[in-house]
C-alpha cells in the first residue's frame, strides 16, 4: 500500500497516518517528523529548516527531498509507506513520482482529507503530542483517557505543543496550504490519482471512511518488474545446463584401461573391435 495523504494542516493526516500505518504494517513518512527530527539533532540540514518551518513557510524543496529520499530507500518502506504531509508543492509530487516510477512502485492512492477550513484553526491550537510516545491528541476534541495509554502502560502522557502550533503561524500555514499544496487537488485528480474523505467528525468515524475508500488497495504489492520476471521464469521451457564437471560415462583413451596394461605386459597389440572385423573380412 502506497498513499499519499493530502490536507490542510489540521485535517487530521497525522492521526489517520499513524493509525492506517499500523492497521497495514507500513511506516508512516511525515515530512515534517523528519524535519522536526534533523532541527532537534541539528544536523546540517535541520539548521537550514529551522527558519523556514518556524515561520510556517514551506522548507526548501532539495532539503525535502533529501530526508524523503533518505527514509523511502530503508528497508521497512519496501512493502508501502502512507506519506503525510508530502508532497506540498507540484514540484515534490513530480520528483516523488519519477522517484518511484524507477522502482517500479508508484503511489495507489492520494487522499484528500477534506474539511471546513473554519474547523482547523481550533484543532491545530488544540494539538498536543506525548513526547514519550508521539502518540497525537487534541485537549479540546480527543484528550488522552484511559484507552490511550503510554508506551509502558501508564496513563500519564508528556504532552507537548508544537511550537508552530501558534495562532499566527497557524495562520500564515494555511496561506501557504491555499496557494503552493491546494492545487496538488487537480493535480492528482487529472492524474486519476485522487479520492477524497469527509475529515470531520469523531477520529473513529473518519478512520472507518478511509479505510473504505482505500479498501480496494492491495496492502502488499508485488512490483511489476519483479512479477513479470517471475511469470517468465514459470513459462520458460527446462533447459538442462551444460556439465562443467567431467560426468562418469566419459570415454576412456584407447590403451588406457586396465586390460590395455596387461596385453602391454604379454607384449600384445591392442584389441580394436574395427580391427578383428576388417580381419575377417579381408579372411572372407
Ligand atoms: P507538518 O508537520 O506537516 O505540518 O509540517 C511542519 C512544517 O514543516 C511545515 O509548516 C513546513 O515548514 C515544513 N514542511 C513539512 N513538510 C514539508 C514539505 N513537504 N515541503 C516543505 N516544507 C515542509
Amino acid at each position: 500500500m502506497r498513499i499519499v495523504l493530502l490536507g490542510a494542516p489540521g485535517s487530521g493526516k497525522g492521526t489517520q497516518a499513524q493509525r492506517l500505518a499500523s492497521k497495514y504494517g507500513v511506516p508512516q513518512v511525515s515530512s515534517g517528523d523528519l524535519l522536526r527530527d534533523a532541527v532537534a539533532r541539528s544536523t546540517a540540514l535541520g539548521l537550514k529548516a529551522k527558519a523556514a518551518m518556524e515561520a510556517g513557510e514551506l522548507v526548501s524543496d532539495d532539503i525535502v527531498l533529501a530526508l524523503i529520499r533518505e527514509r523511502l530507500k530503508r528497508a521497512d518502506a519496501r512493502d508501502g509507506f502512507v506519506l503525510d504531509g508530502f508532497p506540498r508543492n507540484i514540484a515534490q509530487a513530480e520528483t516523488l513520482r519519477a522517484m518511484l516510477a524507477q522502482i517500479d512502485q508508484p503511489v495507489d492512492a492520494v487522499v484528500l482529507m477534506d474539511i471546513d477550513p473554519a474547523v482547523l484553526i481550533r484543532r491545530l491550537t488544540g494539538r498536543r503530542s506525548c513526547s514519550r510516545c508521539g502518540r497525537l491528541f487534541n485537549i479540546y476534541t480527543s484528550p488522552p483517557t484511559a484507552a490511550t495509554p503510554c508506551i509502558d502502560g501508564r496513563q500519564a502522557h508528556e504532552l507537548v505543543q508544537r511550537p508552530d502550533d501558534n495562532e499566527e503561524t497557524i495562520r500564515n500555514r494555511l496561506e501557504v496550504y491555499a496557494a503552493q499544496t491546494r492545487p496538488l487537488i487537480e493535480h492528482y485528480r487529472a492524474g486519476k490519482l485522487l479520492r477524497s474523505v469527509d475529515a470531520e467528525g469523531e477520529i473513529e468515524e473518519v478512520s472507518r471512511r478511509l479505510q473504505q475508500v482505500l479498501g480496494d488497495i492491495p496492502t502488499v504489492r508485488v512490483p511489476k518488474r519483479v512479477a513479470s520476471r517471475r511469470v517468465a521464469r514459470r513459462r520458460a521451457p527446462t533447459r538442462r545446463k551444460p556439465a562443467t564437471r567431467p560426468v562418469k560415462s566419459a570415454k576412456k583413451k584407447p590403451g588406457s584401461g586396465a586390460a590395455a596394461r596387461r596385453r602391454a605386459v604379454r607384449g600384445a597389440r591392442p584389441a580394436s573391435k574395427h580391427r578383428s572385423r576388417r580381419r575377417s573380412s579381408a579372411r572372407r
